[in-house]
């Protein structure tokens, strides 16, 4: 495999970027390798600047779940750039979004457009703890939540593989109020809300965890959530930054069955442009400027270009009648594959994480017993074989409706011949 273009264009970010890149996950440090650079992406391809081409399993993390360059989202944003690309002002396709989020997720009865799933998360928080006038939040370990100061305590993804436990730069008075759990144990939540109990603003969680790898809530998790958040007047949030639009048209709380009080949106929503949702009840959403005096705001949110892109997309998965079937057999398929070849694989859907534990992983430390060397060689192993997945452990495979069966047995028949 020859990537040397790659390799010099790697060299020439690195004088730029802090390790050559603007997310750290992107930077292969993990698994020992200097980052590929993409000069294009087609349908399940991806192609580099050396003009390997391989099936990509990373799909932008989480927002292609129409594969890349769907031709009916390129075509809207276009249009939409032929009149304009931002305005600072209100216009339809605001209204249009917001229209098929609320009918696909009747708990968002109000909403608001940002830019980053990570201002989701932080605005649904400041909005909690403006409504329920409490500063205290309960988050997971392992679960990731963005970048805010106040959520960068275990974290997962890029923060477990790189062993940072929190980040340099956040003062300890912004992460004081942040509670930790441990991810489906219900004993951890009760002994927080015993201490603390009216002081918790909110519990926000992923509903199933994908930033630790792929780690499903257990049988009656959510629903333990749900019953100790209202019995202590406590917002529950679901972080459906990776699961909403993913698990099913309604996300993870349809997938489910458990009603969240707020729900943050990013990655598909946004159909591959910068866009992130956060939202939930009237009530709670009514505190927020310029109804109330919860302060949010952004110059480019709601930017016309993102919300077309997102409108197009949204349309498409809601018509598209089978498929999240046809995901979940995709998904099915690979981890039946994975499974018989001895890995240890968790799987809900379209998100697929193979971990090297002896263990099967449910929560942030079984999920770090994992030999991160040992995927290190499987990712090499994949990469060589033209198979993209993410350069870490703790990250999710995703599965898009543009892997065509031809490629998912090809991608069979490598897992296959790999001795672990
Ligand atoms: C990706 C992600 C975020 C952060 O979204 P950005 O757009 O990267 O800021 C927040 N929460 C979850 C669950 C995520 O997966």
């Amino acid at each position: 495999m020859n990537t040397k273009k790659s390799e010099e264009l790697y060299q020439r970010a690195s004088g730029f970027m802090p390790g050559g890149v603007n997310s750290p996950v992107r930077a292969c440090k993990n698994v020992g390798k200097t980052p590929l650079f993409i000069e294009r992406a087609e349908g399940d391809k991806i192609i580099d600047a050396d003009g390997n081409e391989y099936i990509d399993y990373v799909c932008s993390w989480g927002p292609n779940i129409l594969g890349h360059g769907k031709k009916e989202i390129i075509q809207a944003v276009k249009n939409s750039c032929d009149n304009g690309l931002t305005f600072g002002a209100c216009h339809r396709g605001e209204i249009a979004l917001a229209e098929i989020i609320q009918r696909n997720i009747p708990s968002m009865e109000m909403l608001r457009l940002v830019n980053s799933g990570t201002e989701a998360v932080m605005s649904a928080v400041r909005a909690a703890r403006g409504y329920t006038g409490r500063d205290k939040i309960v988050k997971f370990e392992g679960c990731y939540h963005g970048h805010s100061d106040g959520l960068l305590v275990r974290a997962g993804s890029g923060l477990l593989t790189g062993a940072i436990p929190d980040s340099a730069g956040v003062p300890k008075g912004y992460t004081e109020n942040t509670l930790l759990a441990v991810y489906n144990n219900e004993q951890s939540v009760e002994d927080l809300f015993e201490k603390y109990g009216n002081e918790i603003a909110a519990v926000i969680v992923e509903p199933c965890a994908a930033n630790m790898g792929v780690v499903p809530p257990k049988k009656g998790f959510l629903e333990f959530l749900r019953k100790i958040t209202e019995q202590h007047g406590t917002i529950l949030i679901f972080d459906e930054v990776i699961t909403g639009f993913r698990l099913s048209l309604g996300g993870a709380q349809k997938y489910y069955g458990v009603t969240p009080d707020m729900t943050t949106l990013g990655k598909i929503v946004g159909g591959g442009m910068p866009l992130a949702v956060y939202g939930g009840k009237r009530e709670i959403m009514e505190c927020v400027a310029p109804l109330g005096s919860v302060y949010q705001a952004g110059t480019l949110s709601g930017n016309p270009a993102a919300v077309s892109a997102g409108i197009a997309a949204l349309g498409i998965l809601e018509s598209a009648t089978e498929l999240y079937e046809q995901l979940d057999e995709k998904g099915a398929k690979l981890e039946k594959t994975l499974a018989e070849s001895g890995f240890n694989v968790n799987r809900v859907g379209s998100l697929l994480t193979v971990f090297f534990t002896e263990r099967s992983v449910t929560d942030y430390d079984t999920a770090k017993t994992s030999d991160t060397n040992k995927y290190a060689k499987f990712y090499s192993y994949l990469l060589e074989n033209g198979v993209y997945t993410a350069p870490s452990q703790f990250e999710a495979m995703f599965i898009s409706s543009a892997h065509s069966d031809e490629d998912i047995e090809y991608t069979c028949q490598v897992i296959k011949q790999y001795r672990i």
